[in-house]
């Protein structure tokens, strides 16, 4: 579709208001909501309506799409565009939701270069080019249960953040020299930190799978960042730096905000 037709489509579409019943969806299945105050929930509502207007929903398995799955995954995806000019994730088309952790034959190379073929359980998965794919129980799990650091949804998405640049790397599109110097700087330092203490077997505040490889670290840290903002801003203050750079938000004061009004702060 050209651009100026999206652009009246999504002109229209934000003329109208919410459908209300959306609402409690938000209460319920996204934690993250709670921590926003009034003008990032107008902001919040604007992009996950077009996010679901835009995309292709696809149920699997017998999974029937609904509006609550669709507001829910949508919901949290948005998180990471509220502070950041985006496109609204113009390289996913499509968004396929499964009804349970779904199974995908992964390809390994053994020695003598013997390509095997074995299933693998799958909470999410998201290609440089083609769908996110999530398990609806994971994204609602993830949803639901802030602060653990475990979010499927905001994982997969922050995948897509960084094949917008055609490289799946950990680096996504930075604006300018100095930005992207102190991104490879801070980045490659805590990486190295992640991989050594895996190896040695110490635990850490970031999920180990982000050991993986640069574009897993971006992920998980993401994932971080918006769960555990406080303990990342404390044991990792020069990654959230950057992230808050990036991402155009500060997590830690907005969850901090809602602790003090909940008298537990
Ligand atoms: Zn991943």
């Amino acid at each position: 579709m050209p651009f100026t037709l999206f652009q009246n489509r999504r002109k229209k579409l934000l003329a109208e208001p919410m459908p209300a019943e959306w609402i409690p969806y938000l209460q319920r299945n996204v934690w993250h909501y709670h921590t926003l105050g009034e003008g990032e929930r107008a902001s919040l509502h604007d992009v996950l309506r077009v996010i679901i207007d835009e995309k292709n929903w696809e149920g699997c398995k017998g999974l029937v799409m609904t509006p609550e799955i669709q507001v829910t995954i949508a919901g949290q995806a948005a998180m990471l565009l509220l502070g950041t000019p985006h496109d609204y994730f113009a390289n996913v088309e499509a968004i396929l939701v499964y009804p349970y952790d779904y199974v995908a034959m992964e390809q390994t190379v053994g020695p003598g270069r013997v390509v095997s073929e074995a299933p693998s359980y799958r909470l999410g998965e998201a290609w440089s080019q083609g769908p996110v794919i999530v398990s609806w129980p994971e994204a609602l799990t993830g949803g639901r249960i802030g602060g653990d650091g475990r979010n499927v949804v905001l994982h997969e998405f922050a995948h897509k953040l960084d094949y917008r640049d055609g490289r799946a790397d950990g680096v996504p599109k930075l604006s300018g020299r100095e930005a992207q110097e102190r991104w490879s700087e801070v980045m490659s330092a805590e990486f190295q930190f992640l991989v050594n203490a895996a190896h040695d077997g110490v635990p850490t505040l970031l999920n180990q799978y982000g050991a993986t490889n640069p574009a897993e670290f971006f992920a998980v840290a993401t994932e971080c960042f918006f769960e555990q903002p406080r303990e990342m801003r404390h044991f990792h203050p020069q990654l959230y730096k950057i992230f808050q750079d990036f991402y155009g938000q500060d997590p830690a004061v907005r969850v901090e905000a809602m602790l003090r009004t909940h008298g537990q702060l």
